[in-house]
Parts: structure tokens; sequence; C-alpha cells
């Protein structure tokens, strides 16, 4: 089901790919890929030989996984939150001594954990990264690619960045056009996720630019108070309030976007009063992140458009600078700053863009001046014809595709999304795969066996088992958080009755005690963790 994920090579037409158990490109990345080369990308080159530069779009990016951007200062938990999510720590490089010095890292989905230096991943025919060269050696310097076998990454791909600078000191020293690289990956983002530390709120210059670098893309942007557990209610509202306020202004735009309260780690929450909201927040955001595999094909129909109409203005822009230019007098230079502002206005009412799509004036006007402007190239009409038809005729005959395409597309799965299961989750529970090894080993529950029970009783079990409600007031006061409740929860119903009864709940207590002292939750119950009275059941369960 998730075949269509997996990346063809990007020279690969669908015709050459080679014979075999190839899986299937999805139908609408596969017919959005050909009308860009055959309509838009004409178009693309011919602005580029203007001045209006954008990197092509290669096949790996219509095929890619949506890919999610964690972006924020430092220490605001860009990698724990990935960790959080992940429930593991990918392969990451060592934490470099100076600030700034900090990779970016896309964590994307292999067959075992590995690191991949920037100069091979770009390259990699794997992955969509190729036009990250022109960033240049100090950046790939900065870049790697990480895989891991974790199922959150067979559906969506992370990307950690380094943390945005403090107060006033900026990009420059980093050595690459760091705003331009966030540009780059944000156009490509299904999502970008923007954390703030709740303790500390500082829009710095490279913030500043860091959102600019967002500008067009807002609608993908979220954004998460991070930490909100360590601070109490009343300064978490004044917190909340400074965010929107400095978010407003540092977007320059009417609409803010959203923000998530939330503790994304797998700590013990550092106060509990929150707990309810926290966990309300959590599954909202979860919520949409794990819609985005669904929604991937709309959201790359959306981005061609805007893309479209973007090289639409500009091949607009320079037929009618070609046809207006000879009639100019001297000092070409002072008319077109002059005239440019307008003629965009005008082309823009004209195809009725709406404000956000239209391509800044300033940064176009800036390229064409640095060219001969007697010797831009002229659009052909039949050019602008396809760009026409592109966006008339082609995206909008893709619905009934899309129509298909999303209902198909599960969402994704593992990790901390697991964790919104049974009384943690907002919904009912799953019915898991199961697991079919069995052992006579010894329970290594039995140890702590009589202590548990003592609890367990005391908690006045119906039936001899208790509901998800009664065992959750107890679970929670561990102060874990709800995820990682939830993921023990369905770890320890090990018949999935949507109770506890005395050995499982055992299982549970021992499992607290096992993530309170640090130790990681296994992904599946290994055997010597099931209980007695349940190893004939779950090895005939099929
Ligand atoms: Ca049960």
């Amino acid at each position: 089901m998730l075949s269509w994920l997996r990346r063809q090579r990007p020279a690969a037409s669908p015709a050459s790919r080679c014979p075999g158990p190839v899986p299937e490109p999805c139908p609408v990345s596969a017919a959005l890929a050909a009308l860009y080369r055959q309509k838009l990308l004409p178009a693309e080159e011919l602005c580029g030989r203007a001045g209006l530069r954008r990197p092509p779009l290669l096949d790996a990016d219509f095929q890619a996984r949506p890919s999610v951007l964690l972006l924020g200062p430092s220490g605001a938990g860009k990698s724990s939150m990935l960790r959080y999510l992940l429930e593991e720590a990918p392969p990451g490089p060592a934490p470099g001594p100076e600030p700034g010095a900090e990779a970016f890292v896309a964590v994307t989905h292999g067959p075992e954990p590995a690191l991949v230096p920037g100069n091979a991943a770009v390259v990699d025919p794997r992955w969509p990264f190729r036009q990250l060269e022109a960033f240049g050696g100090a950046f790939l310097n900065r870049f790697v690619c990480a895989t891991l076998n974790n199922p959150v990454l067979e559906s969506i791909t992370l990307i950690d960045t380094p943390g945005i600078l403090a107060g006033t000191k900026n990009s420059i020293g980093r050595g690459y056009d760091f705003p331009g690289v966030l540009r780059w990956f944000a156009e490509r983002a299904a999502l970008v996720v923007l954390l703030f530390d709740a303790h500390r709120l500082d829009v710095s210059e490279e913030l500043a630019a860091a959102l600019a670098a967002l500008r067009g893309h807002e609608e993908k942007l979220r954004v998460v108070l991070n930490k909100a557990d360590a601070v109490g209610p009343q300064q978490l509202l004044r917190v909340y309030g400074a965010l929107l306020w400095g978010l407003g202004r540092a977007l320059g735009a009417p609409e803010v976007p959203r923000v998530f309260v939330g503790s994304f780690w797998d700590r013990p929450l550092r106060r509990d009063e929150l707990r309810r909201l926290l966990e309300l927040e959590e599954q909202d955001l979860f919520q949409e992140i794990q819609e985005l595999p669904r929604r991937a094909a709309t959201r790359k129909v959306n981005d061609l458009v805007k893309r479209a109409r973007a090289v639409q203005v500009q091949a607009l822009v320079l037929r009618r600078l070609r046809q207006e230019l000879p009639a100019l007098p001297g000092g070409r230079r002072r008319r077109l700053e002059q005239r440019l502002p307008a003629l965009l206005a005008r082309i823009q009412s004209e195809l009725q863009i709406p404000n956000a799509d239209l391509p800044d004036c300033a940064q176009i006007q800036e390229q064409l001046l640095s060219r001969d402007l007697r010797r831009l190239p002229r659009p052909k009409r039949r050019l602008l014809a396809g760009l026409e038809e592109l966006l008339g005729r082609d995206l909008p005959a893709l619905s009934p595709l899309l129509a298909r395409a999303a209902p198909a597309q599960p969402g994704v799965r593992g990790g901390a999304f697991d964790g919104a299961l049974g009384p943690f989750g907002r919904g009912d529970e799953d019915d898991e795969e199961e697991e079919d090894d069995e052992d006579d080993e010894e329970w290594v529950v039995m140890k702590d066996k009589a202590k548990y029970d003592e609890i367990f009783y005391g908690l006045a079990p119906s039936g001899g088992k208790l509901s998800g409600r009664r065992a959750k007031g107890w679970m929670v006061a561990s102060n874990l958080p709800s995820s990682v409740l939830g993921r023990i929860w369905q770890l320890s119903d090990v018949d999935r009755d949507g109770m506890l009864d005395h050995e499982e709940f055992a299982l549970a207590g021992h499992l607290i005690g096992a993530k309170l002292e640090g130790r990681g939750l296994p992904a599946d119950l290994p055997p010597r963790l099931v209980p007695p009275s349940k190893r004939r059941h779950k090895g005939s369960a099929e």
C-alpha cells in the first residue's frame, strides 16, 4: 500500500523502468511529473535565461514521501521532539562545539541505521536532494541523511535543522545561504513545525530572516510552544500571548499560524495541572501529521499550481517588457524600476492572482537589472498557452484521481503516533497485529507482582478487571506524558479487551517503572514480558 512512496531513480522515465516487481508510482505524482516536464519546465528554463532562476523539480521530488521540517531556536527541543515522535534516536552527527555548527539532518526510512554525508546524499538516487548541491561545499558539510528502519518513516521524512541563532548573531558566520536552504526545504515540505521554548521567547535577527524565507508557505507553518509543562498556567497564557504578538509582527501577515502548546519529549511532566490541555494539543498536532500522506497528492497539486502561477507571471512580465522596452528612451534602468510595479499589478488583476501568490517585485527587478535588458529572452505565444492550459485545464482535470488516491493512503503509524490509542487517545482502540512468538521463559514481571496486586485490588476492579478510566487515574500519577502512557496501555492490554486484569496491570506497572528509570519501550511485547495466561492467547491469534 505504501509502495508508491518508494522512490524511483530520478533519471528513469516510466517507460524505461526495469521489469520485475517495481513499486507502482502514485498515479497523481506520475501525472504531475509528466505535466511539469511538458509544460512548466520549458517556461522555467526560459525565465532562468533572464536571470529568474529556480531549481527544476525532479521526478524524485514528485515521488518523495511528505516531509516535516522542524525549525526553531537552539534549545527549543527540535531533536528531542524528533526522538519523541520516532521513539528512538536516529543516528546523528556529533554536535559541534560552537553554535551554528549543527547540521541539517534528513531522517528518512532505510533498512538499517546509517549516516550518509551530504556530498553522497545529494547524488543518491533514492533521495530528492540533488539540487542542494547548488548551496555549495560549506553547506554540504553541514548536511547529512540519517536512515532508520522506523515505521513512522515509512510514510513521512523528518528534517531536523540547525538551531536558529539568538540575539543579533546572524547567518553570515554559517558560510552558506541559511535562509536559502530553509526556503528550499520549506518549498518541498508538507508541514513546517516551528518550535519555541516556553521559557525563552526571542525573535532574533536570524529567526526573522528564517520567517522571511517561509514567506509564501505560511499555510504549512505550525508553531509549537514547547516545554509548556515547565511553566504555570498563568505564565503560559502570558508567553502564548507574547508569542502570537511577536509572530504576527515577524510574519507581517494578518493571519497568525496555529500555535500548539506542548511538551514533546518522553520525560515525566514537570507540572501536571495542564496534562489534559497538553494531551488535546498533542492529539491535534499528531492528527495533522498523520493526515499528511493522505493529503500528499492534493498538496503536490497545490504546490505545482503555485509554482506555475509564479512562472506564468514572470513569463508575462518578460513578454511585456520586450514589447515595451524598445519604445522606452534611454535610462532604461530607471524606467524599468518605475514600470515594473505597475506592470505586475496589471498582470495580477488580468490573471486574478491572489496577493500571496504574486512573486516579489523587488526581487524580479533586481534579477532583471543584472541582465542586458535588450537581450532578454522572449517567451513564445505557445509557451504561454501551455501554461494557461496547465493551470486552466490539466491540473483541474486531476481531481478525480485525487479523490481516488486520498482514502487509499494509510495515515502515519508507529512511534509516538501509536500512543494515541486506548484511554489515552481520542478514539477507540484499533486492533493491532499479533505477534506469534511464544516462549516458556519466566515472566520477568513476577518478582514485583505482589506489589502491583495490592494496588490493583485497591483500585476496586470489577469482574477481576480494571476499566481504562480506573487504570488511567493510577497511571497518570507517574507524570509520564499521555502518549507514552498510551503506548504502555497498548502493550499491557495483551488480549485487547479494553480492560486490564491483574497480570496486565502488573505489566503496565513494570513498563511505567522501566520508563521512569529512563529505559525505552519495546515496539512489540517480547515473550518474556507476556503474562503466562496470555501466552496461549497470543500464540493462537493468527
Ligand atoms: Ca485486557
